[in-house]
């Protein structure tokens, strides 16, 4: 396994107490839209066995031509012994990227994709819609749907709607849910979704409940994991 250390090169702050640390591309580091990261401080891997406490897993929020590697996260004033230890770093300090992979990249099937995420789940999405923006082979329509109570809305520039682009942003769950069955009436479409386990459990169930297959549904999970989410 390589571990890459890499510099933090710009802190950005995106909204109340969330940020994207970008990180230094180091040479031959590459990465599809929606993939994920583990991104760990430094001392995870001076025991014998790896310090978890430094140890989480991340979206990549930004694509290659972009020129850094972008982790986009909230760190709250009460927070755990990870995000404050991140607050604290500098411009310039290393922090250690590996196990870099996409269980949901862009699929260019001839179907429409939905984006379903809660809160900082949206960073994920941001590189499928700026792959979409680029690129709209393979898919008719795109169209973005987040919910979040802070009303803390991320990335508003690039998820602006345009023709074959729409962006939605709810902040009630009841609200959000009433939206996920209407969308769920396209019997056809590729639905993704991203947030904490409880939200997937949730929208999964509204989605099968209004007809959506588990082959419709994309999780970013190893496929052992994705199954039980299905089951339950
Ligand atoms: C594939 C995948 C991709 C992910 N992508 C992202 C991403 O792009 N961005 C992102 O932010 N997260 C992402 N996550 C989730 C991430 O791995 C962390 O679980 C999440 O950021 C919370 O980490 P934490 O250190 O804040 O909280 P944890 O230590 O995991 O604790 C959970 C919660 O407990 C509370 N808590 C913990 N310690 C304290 C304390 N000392 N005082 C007060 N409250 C406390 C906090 O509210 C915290 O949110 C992803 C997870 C997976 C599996």
């Amino acid at each position: 396994m390589q571990i890459y250390w890499t510099p933090i090169q710009q802190v950005v702050q995106e909204a109340r107490d969330t940020y994207t640390f970008k990180l230094e591309l180091p040479g031959g580091f590459t990465w599809e839209e929606g993939a994920h990261t583990h991104f760990a401080l430094e001392g995870f891997n001076q025991g014998d066995k790896p310090n978890r406490t430094l140890i989480r897993h991340m979206s990549i929020s930004t694509l290659p031509h972009e020129g850094a590697i972008g982790i986009t996260t909230r760190v709250k004033p009460e927070c755990s012994t990870f995000k404050s230890m991140l607050r604290d770093m500098k411009i310039g300090d290393k922090v250690a990227i590996f196990k870099t992979y996409s269980n949901v990249p862009l699929k260019r099937e001839g179907k429409n994709v939905y984006l379903l995420s809660s809160g900082v789940g949206i960073a994920t999405f941001r590189p499928l819609v700026l792959a979409y923006s680029a690129n709209r082979e393979g898919v008719p329509h795109l169209h973005s749907l987040n919910v979040d109570s802070s009303q803390q809305y991320l990335f508003s520039d690039v998820f602006e709607s345009t023709d074959t682009f729409t962006s939605e942003f709810v902040d009630s769950r009841p609200v959000y849910y009433e939206k996920v069955e209407t969308l769920a009436s396209d019997q056809d479409g590729l639905f993704y979704v991203v947030g904490s386990d409880d939200f997937l459990h949730e929208t999964i169930a509204t989605l099968r409940q209004n007809g959506v297959t588990p082959d419709q549904i994309m999780l970013d999970k190893h496929d052992f994991q994705f199954e039980d989410f299905l089951k339950a």
